[in-house]
């Protein structure tokens, strides 16, 4: 089968052709920051297509089905993104009928944490499993969830919403105007600017600043993370902190979902054990035991191909519910 995957992202579009194996035959990205417009932005969009396509020696009118994974709010039924975060101007972009008029084969669209945990059910190391739960963990934190090997959508496409359940309601302004959102304590970008004010604000010493050269508003979950390996004493407090939140995230979903694996994104990919570790030291502190001892919690193996596979993996769903 001809697949065409688009995966929408903050700062790019990745565009791939695949298998319903999971293979990846060609792929190309454009930055998304290039495009100001809709019209400049699909123009790209279809030129990225085309391309894919011709280097893989396939013609439009070859094409099986098309998967489209991008950030909420959306709305999967009628293939609209509703208001897409890095795009301040947009408001419900028909995207799904917009690539439909390309090319005579159907197209999806799903929330990016809906194809990771669908990618991970196609092609990772947990295929098949039948409660299984995908956390995004980067800039924000979003999830896909399968129960009874479905995938769980929700009445409004917001099941997996996770980065927006409460820890604390006295806790951080969230960007989605709630407080104390799981999101606004473990999302990559709040942890980094929660750091850059404390820095700024208490005039804390920490080799965070040393890193990037005093420039405070530069420092990111890469300084972070590197900064705790060298064992700075601030960086250090501060990631026992961020782990106890994810941990404690973590433990409510194990409580809700009773799941086989949670399997985790991009920060727990780059970081590896050092991540980890913590986390699931920590885990025990919010769950029962029996439900965590049968949950396993790793970080994804599938690595920077997520986001293409989990594009690819929202057209085979599509095709199979047909
Ligand atoms: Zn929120």
């Amino acid at each position: 089968m001809n697949l065409i995957g688009i995966d929408v992202g903050g700062t790019k579009t990745s565009i791939c052709l695949g298998t319903e194996k999971g293979e990846l035959i060609g792929s190309e990205r454009f930055p998304s920051a290039e495009a100001t417009t809709q019209e400049e932005y699909f123009a790209s969009l279809k030129t990225s297509v085309l391309n894919v396509l011709r280097n893989g020696g396939v013609a439009p009118e070859q094409v099986d089905g098309v998967g489209i994974s991008a950030p909420g709010p959306l709305d999967v039924k009628r293939g609209v993104l509703i208001a897409p975060p890095n795009n301040p101007g947009w408001r419900d972009v028909p995207f799904v009928s917009i690539v439909k008029s390309w090319l005579s084969a159907p197209v999806w669209m799903n929330h990016d944490g809906k194809a990771s945990v669908l990618a991970e059910w196609h092609f990772g190391r947990f295929r098949g499993t039948r409660n299984l739960i995908y956390l995004t963990f980067s800039t924000g934190m979003g999830a896909g969830i399968i129960l009874n090997g479905q995938l769980v959508q929700g009445e409004t496409d917001s099941a997996g919403e996770v980065g927006h359940h409460i820890l604390d309601p006295q806790g951080p302004l969230c960007g989605c105007g709630m407080r104390g959102c799981w999101e606004s304590y473990v999302g990559g970008r709040n942890v980094a600017l929660r750091l850059q004010e404390r820095i700024r604000n208490e005039s804390i010493q920490t080799a965070l600043t040393d890193l990037v050269g005093g420039a405070i508003d530069k420092i990111s979950m890469v300084e972070f993370e590197k900064a705790a390996r060298q064992g700075d004493t601030f960086a250090l407090a501060e990631w026992e902190r961020f782990t106890d939140r994810v941990a404690q995230g973590i433990g409510n979903l194990i409580m809700i979902f009773n799941p086989d694996a949670i399997v985790l994104g991009t920060i727990a990919i780059h970081g590896g054990d050092f991540v980890m570790d913590p986390i699931r030291q920590k885990i025990p502190r919010y769950t029962w035991d029996l439900p965590r001892q049968h949950c396993q919690v790793v970080p994804s193996i599938l690595g920077r191909r997520i986001g293409d596979l989990g594009a690819l993996a929202v057209a085979i769903s599509g095709l199979a519910a047909r």
